[in-house]
Formats: structure tokens, sequence, C-alpha cells
């Protein structure tokens, strides 16, 4: 089955402001396929939201490939990369980044707000309605439980119908039956024949596959090194 989502030996190394470097990400590959839930974890400060930022086409490697739906996302221009995004890949950040002064019905229809027609309206209610929120559609972010704002968040990434639904951490502020829901969520959009791709620092999340990043570096379960991607051309 061919991926949806192939990153090939990424390498993300930070400076910091002395000077000093940090190797977020060594030589990092992980393939998603369609239908698939697959799950990396590992500690705080592992590189985990490095490598869902650079899976998202929101950091720019030092080196190796992103590849979603066969399109190389960093061989794009900026500006076609946020239209590529936009269109395919649905991101759920750690804090939610939903926008204070809007609904939750107008932060679902937020990646859209400038060209909102009736079917997307329509698609926004669906989902605000699917995820328990419609007593809720008109209130702010500040009125809502965690539960209900990582719901938001969670909608919000699903407008468009991506083909990959990143999430970092979307368990970590919940409690654990919202934790559960959440990832009943995630795994019904595998289901339907999405990819999905969580990275968490919560070991006990089940999934098709699961890797442990460690420093930069990624394992797979039975601890060996996850090397190039076996389909890599
Ligand atoms: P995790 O999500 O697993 O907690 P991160 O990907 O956020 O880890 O960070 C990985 C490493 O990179 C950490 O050592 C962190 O301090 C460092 N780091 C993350 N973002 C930056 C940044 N913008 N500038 C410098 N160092 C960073
Ligand atoms: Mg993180």
């Amino acid at each position: 089955m061919s991926d949806v989502l192939n990153i090939n030996k990424l390498t993300k190394v930070y400076t910091r402001r002395h000077g000093d470097t940090v190797a977020a990400l060594s030589d990092v590959s992980v393939n998603v396929q369609a239908g698939k839930f697959k799950v990396v974890h590992g500690p705080s400060g592992s590189g985990k939201s490095t490598l869902l930022l650079a899976a998202g086409g929101l950091l720019h490697p030092e080196s190796g490939t992103v590849a979603v739906d066969g399109q190389d996302i960093y061989a794009l221009s900026s500006e076609k990369r946020a239209g590529f995004r936009a269109r395919n890949i649905g991101y759920v950040f750690q804090q939610f980044h939903l926008i204070p002064y809007l609904s939750v019905l107008d932060n679902v229809l937020a990646p859209s707000l400038a060209f909102t027609n009736g079917q997307v309206l329509r698609r926004a209610e669906e989902l605000v309605d699917f995820f328990g929120l419609s007593g809720r559609s008109d209130h702010p972010p500040s009125e809502l439980s965690t539960g209900e704002r990582q719901r938001v968040a969670l909608a919000r990434a699903l407008l468009h119908k991506p083909k990959l639904l990143l999430a970092d951490e979307p368990t970590g502020n919940l409690d654990e039956t919202n934790a559960a829901n959440v990832i009943n969520y995630l795994r019904q959009f595998a289901a339907d024949g999405g990819a999905v791709l969580v990275v968490t620092h919560d070991s006990k999340i089940d999934a098709d596959e699961k890797y442990h990043i460690e420093e930069g570096f990624l394992v797979n379960n039975s601890g060996s090194p996850v090397s190039g991607n076996k389909n890599e051309k």
C-alpha cells in the first residue's frame, strides 16, 4: 500500500541563542499508510513535537524528505506548501491554538473563514454536532472544558477532510474518559481510510504500530533502530 506519509531520514538541528546546538532529530524515518494509526512515544524533550512539525510542513528539516500523498512537501514554495497543507493535512496542536475571540463554530471554520460557503458551513456544523459540541457552538473557547477544547481542535483539523491527521499529545491534558474518546475519534478516522500519526509521552496508547523516540533517535517496538524506508526510491 502506498504511503500517505513518508518521512525519510529526517534531521533537525536547533541552534540555541548562546550558540550551542541540539540534534532534535537524527535520521528519523516513519511511514503511515491509509487506514493506519501509528504512535511515536518518548519522554519530554526527545524530539516528538519537532518530528510532528516537520511532518506537517511547519518546520523545514536540515536534511531528509517528507512526502505526503507522494508530494515532497519541502520541494514546494512556502505558499504552495501552505495550500497543500490546508487541503491534505489536519494538525492538532498540543496547546490547541484555538482563537480566543471566535465561537466554537467559527474556530472549526477558521481554516476557511476567508472563503466559507454553504457547503463548508454545513461540514463545520456536522463536525460540531459529531463531537458533541452543538450546545457550545456559540461559546468562546474560554467557556469550554479542556476536553471540549480538544474536540474543537480535532473538528477544525478535520474540516477539509484531510488524508493525514497529525496530533501532538492529544490526550496530554485530558482525564481518562476524555482521553479514551479522543483516541477513539482518531482510530475512527484511520478506520475510515485516513492516516494518523500521534506523538505522545503516554506509552499506554495502543496503535497499529508504535515507535519510541529518545534524544532524536527513533526505534521501533523491538528496540532496533528504524533505518531508511524499505520502499526508498
Ligand atoms: P518533545 O516534543 O519530545 O518534548 P521537542 O521536539 O519539543 O521535544 O524538542 C526536542 C529538543 O529540541 C529539546 O531538547 C528542545 O529543548 C529542543 N528545541 C525544541 N524547539 C527548539 C527551538 N525552537 N530552539 C532550540 N531548541 C529547541
Ligand atoms: Mg512536545
